[in-house]
């Protein structure tokens, strides 16, 4: 998965270089991180995850753009952490981005996400995780539409749908 890092920011370099000549108010966030109330052993977390999630969320890995089954996807109803069911977004954050992966310019709470300053590859990037689990989920950039002029740029593989019509049986 480490080989996909140099696609992933130049797509996003080439986005945000787009996004930026709008006249978009941007928030940016502050740093916060939260003590985790799920810790598991990486073994543990291994044999729980899928290959392709363990590798996101436990790895700080980014899956291939385009291919995250929630890329394209616009239904109704709520995304949950994939590895410990804890509520993140909404649909109604959720938009069209263009950037490769899910986009939301919200969370559901800013109690649910930790806010770390990402140093690595050489960029200073906005990165966040789950803060239950410190799943790592996505990073986040300041060229999103309003209100918060945020996009939540996340993994597929870091979340769990679940339709407002299934929203009786959480997960
Ligand atoms: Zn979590």
């Amino acid at each position: 998965m480490k080989t996909l890092i140099p696609i992933f920011i130049l797509l996003h370099l080439f986005n945000a270089s787009v996004m930026a000549q709008k006249d978009i108010r941007s928030t940016k966030l502050k740093e916060q991180h939260f003590t985790p109330k799920v810790v598991m052993p990486a073994d543990t977390w291994k044999a729980k995850l899928t290959p392709l999630q363990y590798e996101v969320t436990r790895n700080k890995g980014t899956e291939y753009p385009g291919t995250g089954q929630y890329y394209n996807f616009y239904e109704k109803g709520n995304y949950y952490c994939s590895n410990c069911n804890a509520l993140l977004f909404n649909s109604e954050s959720k938009f069209k981005s263009g950037c490769g992966w899910p986009s939301f310019n919200d969370v559901a709470s800013m109690q649910s996400i930790n806010v770390i300053t990402d140093k690595s590859h050489g960029m200073v990037r906005t990165e966040i995780t789950c803060a239950n689990c410190e799943a790592h989920l996505g990073h986040v950039f300041e060229d999103g539409p309003p209100p918060t002029g945020l996009r939540y740029c996340i993994n597929s593989a870091s979340l769990k749908f679940i339709p407002d019509s299934k929203q009786q049986g959480k997960p």
